[in-house]
């Protein structure tokens, strides 16, 4: 296809599409075919500044208007993203790979925390004390911040924007989106269907392109929060750059998540387990399992015979061929990065027991699963993480040796156990250093009314992302004490005052 027939996405400011002014743009890849389908600007400060000026426009009326009648636009939004699931769906599939019933589900999962932002005049709702003092009252009340913005990475276009936009705006605030530059579409798709449902002019904004954007945005004087879903080194960056700034920063990074198989665990369900969180969505999930941790040389045998049948059986294609069960990476140069991994873990003396390199045919960026044993934790491919569809077996001795490797991890995103006896589970959920923790449940990703989060390097920042946590981190707290007068005026007091 001719490059001058790709048309170059666009930018959503003050409710309506924009044009960026960066001359540069990155190609879109169908991760299946491996064909450009887009083109999507470089982004400049132009761009970032013109976003953030619309949205700091729409403060005051947006953060005046009623909680109640801000949730209605979501109430609207969610009838929407359920009528067009199937289509939005199809975008996901077509610009990231993953199949499509796992676009809908992440799309699900999405629609669920504008379910819980539809709760906002309950969950804003303040405090009220009469006669904190004689005659003396006090309330406490929950106010917008102004200006949000959200950066946002390439696994989950739809879920991971939701996870912040629809608490964000029925808290009152205005809202700048970066997309993953590698699945810009969906952010636009969603900036439409909420002005369709109501939002204000400006409310919403999207402003696409990489690290320029990024930067002009976390430091705009005139943004008050930052929300961050990406890699580590970027989170870190994120974090220091935008707090330096005086920014509320909430920073999520990368993982490295465990799951561990103990003697008494239903060995099946453990596999099944292990087959869809470590190579579902190509192991591109900072949820997904990269590392099993059998109990004992028998668990370990039986857990690794069963993964040799079970990923020779595994079905890869492109995410929109009936019963496909692995879709592609997301672009080339991430399949070689992965690639590399495959080497880097046999020259450090761990075992490839199967090798995904033997499904690299073809021009989509497919990969197969592999599946590393006796892998120790100083090697790259345990310290690192790979976020493919590579999983890596670390035979332990026992629960407490398990315990300790995956507290001594750098990253505690997520972890699992899989047990029959509730002591030990117990045990685990009390001590394991993660910020979730899945019993005989592989990828434990709460749900909207919970907040989502790790620990570690992991999440930068005191809040994790949507339930409560959302709330109170685009909201600030602000408390009055009230007296009206009543008859006389009392005197002045130089003393502190004390409840009287
Ligand atoms: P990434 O860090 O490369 O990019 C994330 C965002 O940051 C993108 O919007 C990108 O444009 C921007 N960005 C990239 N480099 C930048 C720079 N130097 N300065 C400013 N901005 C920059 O991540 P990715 O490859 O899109 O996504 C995969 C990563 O995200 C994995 O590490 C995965 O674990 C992580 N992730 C974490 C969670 C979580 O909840 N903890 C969820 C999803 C993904």
């Amino acid at each position: 296809m001719p490059s001058t027939t790709i048309d170059t996405v666009g930018n959503w400011i003050n409710g309506r599409t924009a044009t960026s002014d960066s001359p540069d743009a990155t190609n879109v890849y169908r991760p299946a075919t491996g064909e450009v389908t887009k083109r999507v600007p470089a982004g400049s400060r132009t761009d970032a500044e013109a976003a953030v000026a619309a949205a700091h426009r729409a403060f005051e009326s947006w953060s005046a208007t009623p909680p109640h009648i801000r949730a209605r636009v979501m109430f609207a939004f969610r009838d929407r993203l359920l009528a067009d699931i199937d289509d939005l769906a199809a975008i996901i599939c077509d610009e990231h790979g993953k199949v499509l019933d796992d676009a809908r589900g992440e799309l699900q999962r999405g629609i669920e925390v504008v379910e819980f932002a539809c709760g906002i005049p309950d969950l804003m709702k303040g405090e009220f004390t009469e006669n904190v003092g004689t005659n003396v009252d006090g309330m406490s009340m929950r106010k917008p911040l102004g200006v949000v913005v959200g950066v946002v990475p390439f696994n989950f276009p739809a879920m991971v924007p939701m996870w912040m936009f629809p608490i964000a705006l029925v808290c009152g605030n205005t809202f700048v989106l970066k997309p993953s530059e590698k699945v810009p579409t969906l952010a636009l798709k969603m900036a439409s269907m909420l002005a369709d449902s109501g939002l204000p002019d400006g409310v919403f904004n999207v402003v696409q392109g990489g690290q320029t954007v990024v930067n002009a945005l976390i430091t705009d004087p005139r943004v008050e929060a930052v929300s961050f879903v990406g890699s580590t080194p970027i989170a870190e960056h994120i974090y220091r750059t935008a707090t330096e700034s005086g920014k509320r920063v909430q920073a999520l990074g990368g993982a490295k998540n465990h799951l561990v198989v103990m003697p008494d665990a239903d060995i099946d369900s453990a596999v099944n387990a292990l087959m869809g969180s470590a190579f579902g969505s190509a192991g591109e999930r900072c949820m997904a399992i990269s590392v099993v941790v059998p109990i004992g040389d028998e668990v370990a045998q039986a857990v690794r015979d069963r993964l040799v049948e079970r990923i020779a059986a595994l079905r890869v294609g492109a995410g929109t061929e009936p019963d496909v069960e692995m879709g592609p990476l997301i672009t080339r140069e991430h399949r070689d990065r992965v690639i590399s991994y495959l080497s880097a873990g046999v020259e450090d003396g761990a075992e490839l027991v199967v090798d995904g390199r033997d499904r690299c045919d073809g021009p989509g960026f497919f990969l197969g699963a592999s599946l590393f044993d006796h892998v120790t934790p100083e090697m790259r491919i345990y310290r690192e993480e790979i976020f493919g569809p590579v999983l890596a077996m670390v035979r332990a001795e026992s629960f407490e040796e398990a315990l300790e490797l995956v507290n001594d991890h750098e990253f505690g995103n997520g972890t699992a156990l899989f047990t029959a006896d509730g002591g030990t589970a117990r045990t685990f959920i009390s001590r394991v250093r993660a910020g979730m923790v899945g019993i005989n449940v592989p990828i434990p990703v709460p749900m909207a009314f919970h907040s989502f989060g790790g620990w570690k390097r992991s999440l930068f920042g005191d809040h994790h992302i949507h339930g409560r946590e959302g709330v109170r981190f685009y909201t600030r707290y602000k408390t009055a004490t009230i007296r009206w007068p009543q008859g006389r005026s009392s005197a002045a007091e130089f003393v502190m005052p004390t409840a009287k």
